[in-house]
């Protein structure tokens, strides 16, 4: 099939609720997609960063082979699986977490983080949450509660009640709404589609003093800034600043869907047999590939830290050389961005025609996330591209 027949055939029988780029990935080897008319990207976009290892990694590969080659891809968590458990053993070895819930995304990994905080909260009378504004957390009722943008709730009223929104990075709005009704504090150690905002030391530091003093839970949402986008396994290992809940998707299942709620000691044993549930959740094929990336993970976010710098040295060269386009650099390691001051989705339009693929974090901000494999001649050609979109006239 051509990508205008997918595309035609997307639009007889889809929802309407996404605004896609008319074409359809075929194939991909590394850092580079071809669709189906045979045109080649360089992705700089990883599936929203989600293919940590890019495309077609052999031990990926040969993990998911050998799952295949068992004959059981699901097992239900009526029964234990050994990938599952590895995978949730990984897990707690690197983020230093005692318990592991995993679910199939971002969305239901807040979602259980927040009946976690319910469950922990009602038994000593706190209810209410706090998150921020230009937050994102997910599109189920609880996450796109969280979600402190205006944007996201539009039309789907009454959201779930006691979620209060303060400032990011702004202490001082936290401390107006933080009493002892609070039972969890939920953020982002850097905000993704809210436009890549890095969390200041102090802010963090601080909200972590803040649930200390009132007994609440501190839970990060890394769903997009964990599994070493970052250059560290985690986000917040570059502040020192331990959560309480931790939770995880994106790249965790190596392109299969899978979430992961992390427990630290304070959060500990809150969840009894029949509390909170996922048919999926520990699915074989995704726990497997979950092992690969686990594997390798510390090695992958300290090359990612270096080659993370070599790409943050050449995006402030463009601010440099595109003052009128270019307003701020933002970023940590492979999650970077550029605030534009001109159309964002036209210049995601102008690099894809161009062979590349970049997205956008809001209206103005260009978003970098590219597979953590991506080397430093593959940040010079995207550069290149960027550089040569941003000195045309629009
Ligand atoms: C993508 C994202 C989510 C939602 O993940 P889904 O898998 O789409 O449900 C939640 N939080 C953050 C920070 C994200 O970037």
């Amino acid at each position: 099939m051509t990508n205008e027949q997918i595309v035609a055939l997307a639009k007889a029988n889809y929802m309407d609720n996404y605004a896609q780029y008319p074409i359809a990935i075929s194939h991909g080897k590394g850092t580079v997609l071809w669709d189906e008319d045979g045109a080649s990207y360089l992705d700089f976009v990883a599936g929203i960063a989600v293919n940590a290892l890019g495309y077609g990694d052999e031990d990926e590969k040969e993990a998911l082979l050998k799952v295949v080659e068992d004959g059981v891809l699901h097992t239900s968590n009526l029964y234990y699986n050994r990938h599952a458990v590895n995978a949730a053993s990984l897990l707690n070895r690197l983020a230093g977490s005692k318990q592991v819930f995993f679910c199939n995304s971002g969305a239901e990994a807040n979602e259980a983080a927040l009946k976690l905080a319910r469950k922990r909260g009602s038994a000593k009378g706190k209810t209410r949450i706090i998150s921020f504004n230009h937050s994102f957390h997910g599109r189920t009722y609880g996450a796109v509660t969280l979600t402190g943008q205006e944007k996201y709730h539009k039309g789907f009223a009454p959201m779930v009640p006691d979620v209060l929104y303060a400032d990011y990075n702004d202490l001082a709005s936290v401390e107006a709404l933080m009493d002892d009704s609070i039972a969890a504090i939920f953020v982002e150690p850097l905000q993704g589609e809210g436009g890549i905002i890095v969390a200041e030391q102090s802010f963090l530091e601080g909200l972590r003093k803040l649930c200390d003093e009132h007994d609440a839970l501190l839970v990060f949402d890394e769903v997009q800034c964990g599994m070493g986008r970052t250059g560290r396994p985690f986000c917040f290992q570059h502040y020192g600043v331990q959560p309480d809940v931790l939770s995880l998707a994106k790249a965790l299942g190596g392109g299969l869907p899978m979430g992961a709620t992390l427990a630290f000691e304070r959060a500990q044993g809150v969840f009894s047999p029949g509390d909170h549930a996922s048919t999926f959740g520990g699915n074989v094929a995704a726990a497997a590939l979950a092992e690969v990336v686990l594997s390798k993970l510390e090695a992958l976010s300290a090359e990612v830290d270096v080659k993370g710098r070599y790409f943050r040295g050449k995006l402030e060269e463009l601010k440099g050389r595109h003052p009128d386009k270019v307003v701020d650099v933002r970023g940590l390691g492979f999650m970077q961005a550029l605030d534009l001051s001109v159309s964002v989705r036209t210049v995601v339009e102008k690099c894809m025609s161009k062979g590349l693929l970049v997205t956008s974090a809001g209206y103005t901000v260009l978003r970098f996330v590219p597979p953590l494999v991506a080397s430093t001649a593959d940040i010079d050609k995207a550069v290149a591209i960027v550089d040569e979109v941003l000195g045309e006239d629009f």
